[in-house]
């Protein structure tokens, strides 16, 4: 499966559907000021982390694609990386935690205050893509190694 990420940000984009057809949205914790830029990821694309949208992903979380909560016919698309602290937070369940992480590292980025419906869409988000999770943490290795 090819990987669509965006041009602008350099973001993992998501799968929205509707009438019009199939989109490439930014993903719902992440608060874009631009319009997405759907391009191919090139060969070894690490992007940013999932959870945080801030440090290099060192860990792939095996993930089924799930519906997103509070985002009618948005559709979260593959497996999910974590850089090194959120990979910690989720190897030891400290999924509240995370969740204050990834909405902190949000406002941050936006020079904003924590937005009360984030913390609430993020909550919704992390639990229903802890339904999702397909298997353990993956490392990433430095060199791409067969995928299993
Ligand atoms: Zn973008
Ligand atoms: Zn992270």
């Amino acid at each position: 499966m090819k990987l669509i990420i965006c041009g602008t940000c350099s973001r993992r984009l998501d799968v929205y559907v509707d009438a019009s057809g199939v989109r490439d949205i930014h993903p719902p914790s992440y608060v874009a000021d631009h319009e997405p830029v759907p391009v191919e990821a090139p060969d070894g694309w690490r992007g940013h982390c999932d959870f945080c949208f801030s440090d290099e992903p060192v860990a792939v979380l095996p993930t089924n694609d799930f519906p997103v909560p509070h985002m009618p016919a948005s559709l979260s698309r593959g497996d999910w990386a974590a850089c090194g602290m959120c990979s910690t937070l989720i190897g030891a369940d400290r999924w509240e935690r995370l969740v204050k992480r990834s909405v902190r590292k949000t406002a941050d980025h936006h020079e904003v205050p924590v937005d009360v419906a984030l913390l609430v869409s993020t909550i919704a988000l992390f639990a229903a893509l802890r339904e999702n999770i397909r298997g353990p943490l993956r490392p990433l290795a430095e060199e791409a190694g067969s995928d299993g």
